[in-house]
């Protein structure tokens, strides 16, 4: 089964980012199985439940079969349900 990794970002209202780097709007790192019905495109859910359409998609593929699903810069925010969901 392929999966599509996904950020959520955290909604701020405030514009006052500056130029400071993009990670720290990270909420958390989900994962999400690929549409079966159109390759290339993503699942509503996530593995723990969560609306995809809010997500944004993460350019990564694992390196290959046992490898994690989670990029390794991103594991601070690896939601640990669709860990879970995805080593069972
Ligand atoms: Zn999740």
């Amino acid at each position: 089964m392929a999966i599509v990794v996904l950020r959520e970002l955290r909604m701020e209202l405030s514009e006052d980012f500056g130029p400071g780097d993009p990670v720290s709007l990270i909420e958390a790192v989900h994962a999400a199985p690929a549409d079966p019905d159109t390759p290339g495109d993503v699942d509503d859910q996530t593995f723990c439940g969560k609306p995809t359409q809010d997500m944004e998609r993460v350019n990564y593929r694992p390196a290959g079969p046992g490898a994690s699903w989670l990029p390794p810069n991103m594991r601070p925010w690896e939601c640990a349900a669709c860990a879970r969901a995805l080593h069972s």
